[in-house]
C-alpha cells in the first residue's frame, strides 16, 4: 500500500526541518518497508513569491488526494505588508479550513534530560503527560471581522455541531489515555463558553460517562499548567484560548521545536507540523532543532497512516538522540540540524526492525 506524503515545507526553517524528517523517514522506510512517496509543494510566502497565492488551487488539490501532510512553519518579514487576505498565515488558516481539520492535538510530554530546559522545577515538570485538543475551524479565528477608522470587532461563533465533535475526538482520546478529560472555557463572561460548557458535559455524560470531567476557567488554567501540570491529562478547549495555552505548554517544556502537532479531521488527511514558527531568526544557519517536526512525522505515521509501530520507533530515535546529549542551541547546546538528523538516523539504524 503506497502511503502519499505531501510536503509544505513552507518559509524560513520551515524546508529545514521538513528536510530532516524526511530524510529520516526515507531511511525508516528503507529498514522496514512503508512505501511512502513523496510531494513537496509550494505553500505560504514561498507559493505567495511563485503565483501570489499563499495556497495555489493545485496545492490544495494535491493535498486533498494526499494520504497525509507534512507541514513546515509559513510566514516572515518579507511578508508582513501583503494583505491579510494573502498573507502566508491565511494560507494556513484555509489549509485547515478546506481539509475540515477541526481538531489540533498537541501532546505534552519531556524527555527527562531536558527537564533541566523547563522554566519550572524538576518537582512540577517532571513526569508531565498531557494532550491539548485545541478546536480549530471555529471560533473567533473564523468570524467576521469588521475595521472602521476608530473601532474594530472580531465576532466569535461556535454552533453546537461544532463543539460536539471535538468534545468527541477529545473524550475519546482521554478514553485510550487516563480517563481525565479538563474542559476549559470562560463561561462566567462569554455566551459562547456557556454554550460550549453546555455542550460538553452533555456528550460526555451520554456518551462517554466512564470520563472523569472537569471544567476549568482559562484564566485558572493559564495558572495550573505553570502550577501544577502534571495533574491533566486531556484538556479540551476553543480556538483562541488553545492557540495561547499550547504556547504555555511549549514554554513550560523549555523549547518550541520540541513540540509536534497533528491536525485531523472525521476524514481525509491530517497536517502533521511542529508547533513552532518560521524563526526568520534562525533561517538559512542550519541550526534549527528538527525534533518536533521528526514527533509530527511520528504522529503522522501513528494516526493518518496506519503504522503504529514505524511511528515508536521513530519516537524511539529522537529519545535515544536527546539521551545522547545531541542537543540544538534551542536545547542549550551546539549541535546543529544535520547533526541531530544524523543522531535519529543512527538510532533508527541500531533500533530492533519490527513489522511495519
Ligand atoms: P517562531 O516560533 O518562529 O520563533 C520564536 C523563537 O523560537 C525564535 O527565537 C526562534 O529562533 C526559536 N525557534 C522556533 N523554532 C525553533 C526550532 N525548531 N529550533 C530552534 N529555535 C527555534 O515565532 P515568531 O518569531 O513569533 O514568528 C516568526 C514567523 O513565524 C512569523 O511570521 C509568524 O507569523 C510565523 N508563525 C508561523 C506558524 C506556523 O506556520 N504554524 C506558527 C507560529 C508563527
Amino acid at each position: 500500500m503506497t502511503r502519499n506524503i505531501v510536503v509544505l515545507g513552507g518559509d524560513g526553517i520551515g524546508p529545514e526541518v521538513t528536510a530532516a524528517a524526511v530524510t529520516v523517514l526515507r531511511a525508516l522506510d528503507a529498514r522496514i518497508g512503508l512505501d511512502l512517496h513523496f510531494d513537496a509543494q509550494p505553500f505560504g510566502g514561498a507559493a505567495i513569491d511563485a503565483c501570489g497565492d499563499p495556497l495555489p488551487p493545485a496545492v490544495l488539490d494535491a493535498c486533498r488526494a494526499a494520504d497525509a501532510i507534512l507541514l513546515g512553519a509559513v510566514g516572515g518579514p518579507k511578508w508582513a505588508n501583503v494583505p491579510s487576505a494573502i498573507r502566508p498565515e491565511a494560507g494556513l488558516l484555509r489549509l485547515r479550513s478546506e481539509l475540515g481539520l477541526y481538531a489540533n492535538l498537541r501532546p505534552l510530554q519531556l524527555h527527562p534530560a531536558l527537564v533541566d530546559a523547563s522554566p519550572l522545577k524538576p518537582e512540577r515538570i517532571s513526569g508531565v503527560d498531557l494532550l491539548v485538543v485545541r478546536e480549530l475551524t471555529g471560533g473567533i479565528y473564523f468570524g467576521q471581522r469588521t475595521r472602521s477608522e476608530t473601532r474594530a470587532t472580531d465576532e466569535c461563533a461556535y454552533s453546537v455541531g461544532e463543539v460536539e465533535r471535538v468534545t468527541r475526538s477529545a473524550a475519546r482520546l482521554a478514553r485510550a489515555r487516563r480517563g481525565k478529560l479538563t474542559s476549559v472555557d470562560k463561561a462566567n463572561v462569554l455566551e459562547t463558553s456557556r454554550l460550549w460548557r453546555e455542550v460538553v458535559t452533555r456528550v460526555v455524560r451520554e456518551e462517554f460517562p466512564e470520563l472523569q470531567l472537569e471544567h476549568l476557567l482559562v484564566d485558572a488554567m493559564a495558572m495550573y499548567l505553570v502550577s501544577r501540570p502534571r495533574d491533566f491529562d486531556v484538556i479540551v478547549t476553543e480556538n483562541l484560548f488553545g492557540d495561547v495555552l499550547t504556547d504555555e505548554c511549549a514554554a513550560v517544556s523549555g523549547s518550541l521545536g520540541m513540540m509536534p502537532s497533528a491536525s485531523v479531521g472525521d476524514s481525509g488527511p491530517g497536517v502533521y507540523e511542529p508547533i513552532h514558527g518560521s524563526a526568520p531568526d534562525i533561517a538559512g544557519l542550519g541550526v534549527a532543532n528538527p525534533y518536533g517536526t521528526v514527533l509530527s512525522a511520528a504522529m503522522m505515521l501513528r494516526q493518518s497512516l496506519a503504522a503504529p509501530a514505524a511511528a515508536a520507533m521513530l519516537e524511539a530515535a529522537v529519545h535515544g538522540a536527546i539521551s545522547a546529549g545531541v542537543r540544538t542551541r534551542d536545547l542549550g547546546g551546539g549541535a546543529s540540524t544535520a547533526d541531530a538528523t544524523a543522531a535519529i538516523l543512527s538510532h533508527l539504524a541500531s533500533a530492533p526492525a519490527i513489522a511495519a
